[in-house]
């Protein structure tokens, strides 16, 4: 049995955020035995399209899932109020930290990819972890969303291998107590792996920095896919342990 804290109940705005939609997605969650899901919408709708009160009238009608509330808030480094607003919003039982954006560049968007070719991708991949270090410095998150989604359309640095651009910055993210996800979306993107690849989640476990597992399916059919890879990656880099959350407090499950 899994646990999915990463699941978009609207998608891209696919669909609307109604009990009926959201059953759906507690139906392939029993499919695909996930016992916990917690849904985290893109932080861009929650005043307008979410109802995140759904999720408790669900709740009542359902004893053989677990449903957590969460919400992937993107990471601006100039937006603080803004973050704050949506953190302080709702009583959520985790938020996600995800970075799309290095300035105003949405480097996961297919429409924006051509911008890759502006950059020397070994300082691209340096200035993305850190700002997902200092997105975990800041007092916001409980969990960090796919840690090297910079590698999403298969562009790797040339000099350095990733893993060791990132090791001192893993440290960093190891003081700040913050769970890292292991996110199987990476296997239907052009690069094909799981975020983050194995020699980090290695470094994830020799920093002692926790692994959640999350599908960041925006479909109900999503909910749990893959997440029998990434628990293998997981128990191979010698994790046991799984973090729960409950109102943003954390106890630990056997993986
Ligand atoms: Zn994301
Ligand atoms: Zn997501």
């Amino acid at each position: 049995m899994y646990i999915d804290y990463h699941v978009h109940a609207i998608g891209h705005e696919h669909r609307l955020h109604t009990e009926e939609n959201i059953m759906k997605y507690i139906e392939f969650a029993r499919i695909n035995k996930v016992k916990e899901i917690g849904f985290a919408d893109h932080c861009r709708y929650l005043y307008e399209k979410l109802d995140l009160n759904l999720y408790k009238k669900v709740q009542e009608k359902v004893n053989d899932v677990s449903i957590k509330v969460g919400l992937e808030i993107d990471y601006y480094p100039d937006q603080h109020q803004e973050i704050e607003k949506k953190v302080n919003f709702f009583d959520y039982d985790y938020i996600i930290g995800s970075v799309h954006y290095i300035g105003k560049w949405m480097f996961d968007s297919d429409k924006e990819k051509k911008e890759y070719e502006n950059w020397d991708h070994d300082k691209l991949y340096e200035k993305y972890i850190a700002l997902v270090t200092e997105s975990a410095r800041k007092d916001y998150y409980d969990i960090l969303g796919h840690i090297d989604l910079i590698k999403i359309f298969g562009i790797k640095p040339v000099k350095n291998r990733p893993e060791n651009i990132f090791a001192p910055y893993l440290k960093e993210i190891s003081k700040t107590g913050l769970v890292v996800e292991i996110n199987t979306n990476g296997l239907n993107k052009p690069v094909n792996e799981i975020y983050p690849s194995f020699p980090i989640i290695q470094m994830l476990f020799d920093n002692n920095i926790p692994v959640t597992l999350s599908s960041d399916a925006h479909h109900p059919e999503e909910v749990g896919r893959d997440l029998d890879k990434a628990r293998e990656l997981a128990l191979k880099a010698g994790f046991r342990k799984i973090p729960v959350f409950t109102k943003r407090r954390i106890q630990y499950e056997c993986l």
